[in-house]
């Protein structure tokens, strides 16, 4: 077993930290000689992976492993914040500087999700959290990019949609999560979102981003849960 502590640079670096289920031997004379540079940063040492080594990664499944944690959300599949917040910094970046593309956003939230892991059990919330993903993902165009934000509660970028291309999917989504069966020990659990969408700004900063979806999805959720409202 060896400690790993890398930073792969990949576009934005960033840094992964893990247990390789592989022998020193294998690590001093294979993967450290192929891979990287040695670097310190305020007394630890990190290995970087440069991008033109990157096909190593792919090489080695525990490398693999340990970029995916890095970049997943390990029980939805779904980007994990920071790496959300990532491609949305990205976008608007681009957006901003070549008014290209547009985008919308979607903030979703489970429906009185606490109450439904207090009534079948955290092991029953688990596995919606799970399914719905995949019920997320079923509605979603290749190009959108989903992560799970918070809890409960996920983020989704859709690029070159307007805000009313983006409602049609919001509406879509919402109406997928409430006809599909969740079955967790043979009961069928019933579960609703709410969901909050705005379209990018000229002027918008991530902030300002974030803080009107969520003000859209907290509107959602004040008119009565299992509904779409955009600002
Ligand atoms: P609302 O309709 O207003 O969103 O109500 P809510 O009950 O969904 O909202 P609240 O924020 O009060 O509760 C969120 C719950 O989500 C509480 C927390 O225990 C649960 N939760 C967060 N992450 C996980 C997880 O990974 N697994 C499970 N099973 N539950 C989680
Ligand atoms: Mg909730
Ligand atoms: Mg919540």
């Amino acid at each position: 077993m060896v400690r790993f502590k890398a930073i792969i640079k990949e576009g934005d670096s960033f840094e992964v930290e893990g247990d390789l289920n592989i022998s020193k031997e294998f690590f001093e004379n294979v993967i450290k000689k192929k891979v990287c540079d040695e670097i310190e940063i305020d007394g630890e040492k990190y290995w970087v992976l440069k991008k033109d080594d990157y096909y190593i990664i792919d090489k080695f499944e525990c490398l693999k492993e340990l970029r995916e944690n890095a970049i997943y959300d390990a029980l939805t599949k779904c980007y994990n914040k920071k790496q959300i917040l990532e491609f949305l910094n990205k976008f608007l970046n681009s957006y901003l500087r070549y008014k290209n593309p547009y985008f919308s956003v979607a903030m979703f939230d489970i429906d009185h999700f606490k109450k439904i892991n207090d009534t079948y059990g955290h092991l029953a919330g688990d596995f919606i959290l799970r399914e719905l993903a995949e019920v997320v993902r079923e509605q979603m165009r290749k190009s959108d990019i989903c992560g799970r934000f918070g809890g409960e509660e996920f983020l989704i970028i859709l690029p070159e949609t307007k805000v009313v291309g983006a409602m049609k999917f919001a509406n879509r989504l919402k109406e997928a999560v409430e006809n599909h069966e969740f079955i967790f020990n043979k009961v069928k659990i019933p579960v609703t979102i709410s969901i909050g969408i705005t379209g990018v700004s000229f002027n918008d900063s991530i902030e300002s981003l974030l803080s009107r979806v969520d003000e859209a999805l907290y509107e959602a959720k004040r008119k009565g849960r299992n509904r779409v409202e955009y600002r």
